[in-house]
């Protein structure tokens, strides 16, 4: 597979340190809030890619946290802990609030077909860990104390900068207006690897070390959970593009100077998804979630099908116009599929691994699903049988998760049930009860054999269950009410 590396700056035939083995890690959700549709976005393309990868032949072990702890209001070691802003908004505990907001996130994920990771690990569950890391930091002088928090000493680094080439000024953690510097780093690149001392008010979590009672930073979870979880040669590490600086090029420091020698070989950074007037996460004062399109009747998978679309690399545009084509493509492409015949057959194995080759070359151009969701129309028109362009899209399916099949045949079984209620000339629609169906059958029978007193008593029988029958030409329809 040929994929972009952030931290090169040019795509690259992708390897692993095991051969035919991917060690990978994903950046996982803060859970104080619902995550929006942009964090989605980013969770939905690296479910492609592994999904891709295993498709490709390879084992994976996915690894990803959950941020339960220590990460500020800003990416940088300022402002108040997001955790404990949820908590204090919603008058729960922090982990009340860490519960509820993992449980909907991974909610969201089941609806929008994204496999949940091998190693799912909450940042509080493995606070020794990050203690013997910043210990071993410590000792090998890369970290240092000061004001009670322990810091990570950038300085020591020859290249602290992966992800870009930008000037240090530009990129400095603390110069934003309104964020106020702390005065106990020594250059303004360094970040807190253990608090003891600020931040402090309302700080609910806690644990003793060796440096006094405190809490994790925020970035040293990622490197602790990844080292514990894929070892020490990690071969894929996604997140959204926002997280490359600071996040990632902390990891990258705390992480290599920990093991001594390189960590990560492929960084995989997903553009962001805004809308019109330039948000990420809202449009016209709505928190853009999956509940919100659910609400406004939206199928999640059809969000996942917008985001195919676009290319990863590239930023994407969400507007409801936008969500509406997307839709409407979807439930044409549905129907279509569901015109094919599964019965005309056999599967001609041939035909299909021709094709899975070519998928394999288009959506394997650096995770081009675009080309992988226009493989799905080519399927469509090969000139082979049902049976065969079934299976075609089936495996297509196995990276893209858009339930193409199970949709198809959902429509086939209701177009079938439909078919079953027109008889002997007669049409009966309702609302899919085959009981109540064949009840407004006879009637329409006996009415034709001018047994109206039978009839009455049906429509009579009827309306007892609730059901309103009107009379059509050639039939009839029911419904509930
Ligand atoms: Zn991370």
């Amino acid at each position: 597979m040929l994929l972009y590396n952030s931290a090169t700056h040019k795509k690259e035939e992708f390897t692993t340190h095991t051969p035919g083995h991917v060690e990978m890690y994903t950046c996982g959700p803060t859970v104080y809030h619902f995550a929006h549709i942009g964090n989605l976005r980013s969770y939905i393309m690296e479910d492609v890619l592994e999904k891709f990868l295993r498709y490709d032949g390879y084992n994976v072990n996915r690894v990803m946290n959950i941020t339960d702890v220590g990460h500020l209001s800003s990416d940088a070691d300022t402002g108040e802990d997001k955790m404990v802003k949820g908590a204090k908004r919603e008058h729960k505990t922090v982990m009340e609030i860490a519960q509820y907001y993992t449980d909907a996130f991974f909610d969201d994920c089941r609806k929008l077909n994204i496999k949940t990771p091998d190693v799912v690990q909450p940042a509080t569950g493995l606070i020794d860990e990050f203690i013997t890391l910043v210990e071993g930091l410590l000792d090998k002088g890369y970290a240092y104390l000061a004001g009670g928090n322990v810091y990570f000493d950038t300085s020591r680094l020859e290249r602290y900068y992966i992800f870009n080439d930008h000037d240090e000024e530009d990129l400095a953690v603390g110069v934003r207006e309104g964020v106020e510097e702390d005065k106990n780093k020594r250059s303004k690149n360094d970040f807190v690897l253990w608090f003891t001392k600020s931040k402090f008010e309302d700080q609910a979590l806690k644990w003793d070390s060796p440096w006094g009672v405190g809490y994790p930073g925020w970035h040293i979870e990622c490197s602790g959970i990844s080292l514990k979880y894929n070892g020490e040669y990690l071969d894929l590490h996604c997140g959204g593009v926002d997280n490359a600086f600071p996040h990632h090029t902390n990891e990258i420091a705390q992480s290599e100077s920990y093991i001594g020698h390189p960590w990560c070989s492929h960084w995989f950074h997903v553009h962001h998804l805004n809308t019109n007037d330039g948000k990420m996460s809202k449009s016209k004062g709505e928190f853009l979630t999956v509940s919100l399109l659910e609400e406004k009747g939206y199928d999640p998978l059809v969000y996942r099908f917008f985001c195919l679309q676009s290319h990863y690399r590239k930023g994407l545009v969400f507007t409801w116009e936008n969500l509406d084509n997307a839709a409407g493509a979807y439930q044409k492409l549905i129907k279509k599929i569901a015109a094919l015949d599964p019965a005309d057959g056999p599967v001609d194995e041939a035909v299909v691994s021709e094709y899975r080759e070519k998928f394999r070359t288009q959506v394997g151009s650096d995770l081009n699903t675009a080309l992988g969701v226009t493989a799905l129309y080519d399927a469509l028109k090969a000139k082979t049988g049902g049976a065969t362009r079934l299976a075609i899209l089936d495996s297509f399916d196995q990276v893209l998760s858009l339930s193409l099949l199970d949709k198809a045949a959902a429509v086939r079984e209701e177009q079938k049930k439909q078919k079953a209620s027109s008889q002997g000339g007669c049409t009966i629609t309702g609302e899919g009860d085959p009981a109540v169906d064949a009840l407004v059958l006879q009637r329409y029978e006996a009415k034709r054999a001018k047994n109206f007193a039978e009839a009455d008593r049906i429509r009579d029988e009827l309306k007892a269950q609730g059901i309103e029958v009107t009379d059509l030409p050639g039939g009839a329809s029911w419904k509930r009410v």
